[in-house]
């Protein structure tokens, strides 16, 4: 198992997120490994941690002042093994090979979970959509799907969003696929409700993941249900997770972006939740505005000199990191067990560093890590790319509650399969020996290929 992480390091030496998903993966499935040894024959790790296929290509377009910018697109195309490849683009401009990696690797076990035929991919570009017009970014779209859609189709590889992709940039990439091959099909997921897509896509991350933390508080009796919380981000993931916590009852304190925070002591309620929406949606402003307009928040900056996030060191029953990787560090965990958090529940991939976890698995904390808690966004889009099969539309409450059905039915594979290795109330050991193993199996079926 060490070998493993030692062959990935020593051939992709800058990809450090991606090292931090394998060995954590890793980690968790040596009971397996132990128990399996015709998986270590088939050398199935080594095949594991290597992408089918890469693809990397140039993406030029024309700005508004008429200036020629090149940026960079990549696809991560990680393991069809249990079907087509499935994972979010996203453009950001720390997007690089090592970190769609990570996103891809997690995103192979995240479907397994899900009950879904889905395989596990992941792309996007270093291309920044923040203060660009509307006109730029649709340019970049459709330059970044004409090399795309060599590769990409409804039985083959279906993209959908992540950070900076939304509705807007789904309809740019999927009126230039269209255009291309002369044909509609359900090649994107995160379409518009009138042409395609699934009613709750774009709620269902955050609902997923506030019906994760419910299912980990039922274990002990307990609801969301006056708790008070804690959220970082302020998009997708972000604005759905609060709409889901106002539903349950529970006071929601915070939300962020990435140039800071604000605290609401008062609770952030459905008024200001539309504010938010609008806010980060459509006029593409900051989460300062937030606290100009309701003097009931504080706004604090990003504070490059603090080696913690000061979002995470107030007092909260439960936390939903919804930003980006990494933004929760030991000290931030840390902190948040000292104020007496009882539940964590990841809207974010990987939002966690290693230390942390431990920190959290250590303290008994119930802990949903990324993997099992935001896994209703893509499971949704599996939902979607089922009623474009079927060309029909579920209800609204169709397809909430089979989405949270999906999550308790992730919520109990985890735990059990936790409980089956020993390591009861482990979710991040049951969802990894989980997911895995039915990829796994899926390989050894299929031979070597
Ligand atoms: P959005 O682009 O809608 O929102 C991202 C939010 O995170 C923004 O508030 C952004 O702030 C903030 N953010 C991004 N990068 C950083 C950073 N480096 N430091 C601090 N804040 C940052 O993306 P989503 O809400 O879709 O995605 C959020 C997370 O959820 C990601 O980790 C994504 O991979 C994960 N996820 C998303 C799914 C989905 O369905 N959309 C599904 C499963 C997981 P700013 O505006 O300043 O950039």
């Amino acid at each position: 198992m060490s070998d493993i992480i030692q062959i990935v390091k020593s051939k992709d030496p800058t990809e450090k997120e991606f090292h931090q998903a394998v060995g954590e993966v890793m980690e968790s499935v040596k009971p397996v490994l132990d128990r399996n040894p015709e998986y270590g024959n088939a050398k199935i790790l080594e095949r594991l941690v290597e992408p089918e296929r890469v693809i990397l290509f140039r993406v030029p377009w024309l700005d508004d002042q008429g200036t020629i910018q090149v940026n960079r697109g990549f696809r991560i195309e990680m393991s069809s093994a249990i079907g087509p490849y499935k994972g979010g683009l996203r453009f950001h401009p720390s997007v690089n090979l090592g970190i769609l990696k990570f996103l891809a690797f997690e995103q192979v076990f995240k479907n397994a979970l899900t009950t879904l035929p889905m395989g596990g991919g992941k792309g996007g570009s270093d291309f920044d959509p923040k203060g660009k017009s509307d006109n730029e970014v649709m340019r970049f779209c459709q330059s970044f799907m004409c090399e795309l859609f060599r590769y990409i189709g409804p039985n083959t590889d279906v993209p959908a969003g992540d950070i900076g992709v939304g509705g807007r940039e789904i309809g740019y990439l999927f009126g230039m696929y269209k255009k291309l091959r002369n044909e509609f099909t359900g090649v994107l997921t995160g379409k518009s409700l009138n042409w395609g897509g699934s009613l709750i896509r774009p709620e269902a991350t955050g609902y997923g993941c506030v019906y994760f933390a419910a299912e980990m508080l039922a274990t002990k009796n307990k609801s969301l249900e006056g708790a008070t919380c804690l959220v970082s981000g302020s998009g997708n993931v972000a604005q759905y997770t609060v709409e889901k916590l106002l539903d349950m009852k529970a006071k929601v304190l915070s939300l962020s972006d990435s140039s800071g925070y604000i605290y609401d002591e008062s609770g952030i309620d459905r008024e200001k939740l539309e504010f938010v929406k609008t806010l980060k949606t459509i006029k593409r402003g900051r989460i300062k505005e937030y606290a100009d307009k309701y003097p009931t928040a504080v706004y604090t900056p990003v504070d490059p000199a603090l080696d913690y996030n000061p979002l995470w060191r107030h007092k909260a029953d439960c936390a939903f990191p919804s930003a980006t990787q990494n933004e929760v560090n030991a000290k931030d965990a840390q902190n948040l067990v000292d104020n007496g958090i009882k539940v964590v529940s990841e809207g974010a991939n990987m939002p966690t560093v290693p230390e942390g976890v431990d920190i959290f698995i250590d303290k008994g904390i119930l802990y949903g890590p990324g993997k099992a808690a935001n896994a209703g966004g893509v499971s949704v889009s599996g939902l979607e790319m089922t009623q474009n099969s079927m060309r029909l539309s579920w209800t609204r409450e169709e397809v909430d509650n089979r989405l949270r059905m999906i999550m308790q039915s992730i919520h109990k594979t985890s735990l059990d399969t936790a409980e089956q290795y020993g390591k009861p109330g482990n979710y991040v050991v049951g969802a990894n020996i989980a997911g895995f193993v039915k990829v796994v199996d899926a390989m050894m079926d299929q031979g070597l290929v």
